[in-house]
């Protein structure tokens, strides 16, 4: 089932080791600064993000169900 999760990155406390990025590239990439940003849309998505949201050491990844 899909939950329809929409993300939201708090960019101030990544730490830039694109764990996300691995997982979800395309919709996590890498900024020049060496911290990560979303870059696209995750419709479908919802395990990868589940995954990227739990793995990410800096808790910067939050999940909230769309309406
Ligand atoms: S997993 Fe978290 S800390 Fe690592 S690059 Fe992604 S947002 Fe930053």
């Amino acid at each position: 089932m899909e939950l329809h999760l929409k993300v939201k990155l708090d960019r101030e406390s990544c730490l830039g080791d694109a764990i996300c990025t691995a997982i979800l590239p395309g919709v996590f990439e890498m900024d020049s600064e060496g911290k990560a940003y979303l870059a696209g849309g995750a419709e479908g998505k919802d395990n990868d993000l589940l995954e990227a949201a739990s793995l990410c050491p800096a808790r910067a990844i939050s999940l909230m169900q769309k309406d």
